[in-house]
């Protein structure tokens, strides 16, 4: 029984004679590891809202609700970081692989849970003939960006990014293309220029 009680004293003595393992904070800035995974940022130009990071966020740090009756209708995407756990699957997960990252930030203790929340809003285009949605703007023109000439074989991937470029020859002829006359009142042919979801281009392609 003696010997390891004179074991730990020649360890505490080693202790006292010692460096400090740890770090003088709050008197002095607390410098993390370059890897350090700390709060998680949107970057608001990479972010597209696709929703992906919300949907493998495992604490509900992440959420999401699609407003149809704002204006114009939003998807929004609320963040708190007081009960995110800095997994990391938001970031791997994120389709453009720049939309959320996880930064160095973890002083973070705070007394007002809401001031942890943020909210980020992007804007939904609805199905023009139903009204549904059919996803936000942003992700519309990514994925025509991301299919190169293979868009053209979606007109509502056209019209969306046409829209966003603001190109009037294009504008001109989905506006010419809508006022074509009906062969019934339901289904038009101008509905193909049109941003239809998969449910109403399923019936206009089988219709006309
Ligand atoms: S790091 Fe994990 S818990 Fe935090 S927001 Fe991302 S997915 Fe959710
Ligand atoms: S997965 Fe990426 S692009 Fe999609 S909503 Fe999350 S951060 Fe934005």
């Amino acid at each position: 029984m003696r010997w390891p009680k004179l074991r730990e004293l020649k360890e505490a003595v080693i202790a006292v004679f010692s460096p400090r393992f740890t770090t003088r904070f709050p008197a002095k800035p607390c410098q993390v590891p370059p890897k350090y995974r700390g709060k998680p940022e949107f970057d608001e130009k990479e972010c597209i809202g696709c929703g992906a990071c919300v949907n493998v966020c495992p604490t509900q740090s992440l959420m999401m609700i699609d407003d149809t009756n704002a204006n114009p209708p939003v998807r929004r995407i609320t963040q708190r970081h007081d009960c995110c756990i800095f997994c990391g699957n938001c970031q791997e997960n994120c389709i453009t692989e720049k939309g959320i990252r996880l930064t160095n930030q973890w002083d973070l203790a705070t007394l007002d849970r809401e001031s942890t929340k943020q909210i980020h809003e992007h804007e939904l285009q609805l199905c023009e003939k139903c009204g549904a949605i059919v996803g936000v703007k942003k992700h519309l023109v990514w994925i025509y960006e991301r299919l190169g000439p293979l868009a053209y074989t979606n007109p509502s991937l056209v019209v969306a990014k046409s829209a966003d470029l603001k190109h009037s020859g294009l504008e001109e002829l989905s506006q010419q293309a809508k006022q074509t006359p009906a062969k019934n009142a339901d289904i038009q042919p101008g509905d193909f220029m049109k941003i239809l979801c998969p449910s109403c281009k399923y019936e206009l392609n089988i219709r006309l």
